[in-house]
């Protein structure tokens, strides 16, 4: 069972939003603190070889069972509560 809730996607291999080329993207050198924070938070720079076209790319996409896990999460999260609520009713 896979418990992810996003995985890697890797625009490399997809096509280009300017001229719908595929395999043609090329990770961007990011450059100064704007490019920097936009790689913290999975937007990376990629440029196209065959129009020239540079831009960012969101470098994650949700899993496959993405809802299954959030539903599991939620599940594991209520059960630790109510267990950690009986315990204090019960001992304090
Ligand atoms: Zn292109």
């Amino acid at each position: 069972m896979e418990f992810r809730l996003l995985k890697r996607y890797r625009p490399e291999f997809s096509k280009c939003v300017n001229c719908g080329a595929t395999g043609t993207l090329k990770k961007y050198r990011s450059r100064g603190l704007k490019d920097k924070i936009a790689k913290m938070l999975f937007f990376k720079l990629f440029f196209c070889k065959n129009c020239q076209w540079k831009g960012r790319y969101f470098t994650l996409k949700p899993a496959k069972h993405w809802f299954r896990a959030i539903l599991l999460y939620i599940i594991i999260v209520c059960s630790t509560a109510l267990i950690i609520y009986y315990y204090l009713e019960k001992f304090i």
